[in-house]
């Protein structure tokens, strides 16, 4: 979090809000403020705050339910409840709802913005680990679950008409490798191809490390001739340029590649799709890319 910490203040009453607002811009935060839990779900997919102030009882919804929603985002905030609401049971649910503090109104600005500092300090926490979470530790890239959590997102598009393909790019003969020149020198191949096949997608594509030696394109926009262009960019920017080794003339590394293109019936099919071009691959001679068949 290096710019200003966002958080996002959600109360309905308007004299409580407009004072919240004025104490937290006071202290330096950058704050959206709602009045509702379908405008407060709404900002925080727009602009991800990083600490939410969410009143109990709002006129749309249960603020308890707007806070399961929100620990269930990508990347959570960390909540904090301002309520009137006084007894153990309902600080109670708060808290199991996933928020991280319980505050009961009235407070003083002292107090609620010793609050939000604390709650920051739960969301930088959270967030790191999250991160962590998420990174393959060999190689930077994002990880398999990562990557199935954007496949579902993608597959959900679908049904308003966008279209995403699928690349699996397998290392070939790597057990030869790490055979012949060691695990740890295995391990900096992977790093290698990692570094090759982000530096010839598009910034927008989701480059992940799926398994030990394989690795999964997601590529928003393309038809199944657009994603075997990728593919074949991808095999390409792997078998062109020899790795450098002690001995002279380097290491060739190639790849396999599959190539599939929506649109899938569910996440399972668009792997097993794209996992059996693979293996086309595999059986022609790898270094090769080939495509799924039977694509609508
Ligand atoms: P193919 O061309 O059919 O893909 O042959 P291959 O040797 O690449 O495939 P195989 O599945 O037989 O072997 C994969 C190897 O990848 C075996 C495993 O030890 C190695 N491997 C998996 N994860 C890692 C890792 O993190 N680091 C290193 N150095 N090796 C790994
Ligand atoms: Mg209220
Ligand atoms: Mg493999
Ligand atoms: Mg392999």
């Amino acid at each position: 979090m290096a710019s200003a910490v966002h958080v996002l203040s959600v109360e309905d009453d308007a004299d409580t809000q407009a004072l919240v607002v004025y104490w937290l811009r006071g202290a330096g935060y950058r704050v959206t403020s709602t009045a509702t839990a379908a405008d407060a779900m709404r900002a925080a997919r727009d602009d991800p705050p990083d600490v939410v102030l969410l009143d109990v009882v709002l006129p749309d919804a249960d603020g308890i339910a707007v806070c399961t929603e929100l620990c269930g985002l990508p990347d959570p905030p960390a909540v904090v409840f301002l309520s009137a609401r006084v007894s153990v049971a309902d600080r109670v649910r708060g808290l199991d709802a996933g928020a991280v503090d319980y505050l009961v109104k009235p407070f003083a600005e002292a107090e609620l913005l010793a609050r939000v500092r604390a709650a920051t300090r739960t969301r930088v926490t959270i967030s790191a680990l999250g991160e962590q979470a998420v990174t393959d530790a060999i190689t930077g890239l994002v990880n398999r679950r990562y990557l199935e959590y954007r496949l579902d997102e993608l597959i959900a598009l679908q049904s308003r008409g966008h279209r995403f393909g699928c690349l699996m790019a397998d290392i070939d003969h790597f057990k030869k490798i790490n055979d012949e020149h060691g695990h740890g020198f295995g391990d900096e191949v992977l790093r290698i191809v990692a570094q090759r096949l982000l530096g010839t997608m598009r910034g927008s594509d989701v480059v992940a490390r799926f398994g030990g030696e394989e690795f999964f394109v997601l590529l928003h926009d393309v038809d199944l001739a657009g994603a075997a262009v990728a593919g074949e960019k991808l095999r390409a920017a792997v078998a062109d340029t020899a790795i450098e080794l002690d001995e002279p003339g380097g290491l060739t590394v190639t790849v396999s590649v599959g190539v599939a293109a929506g649109p899938f019936d569910d996440a399972t099919a668009a792997l097993a799709t794209v996992d059996n071009a693979l293996y086309d691959a595999k059986a022609r001679g790898r270094d090769t890319v080939a495509l799924a068949k039977g694509d609508r």
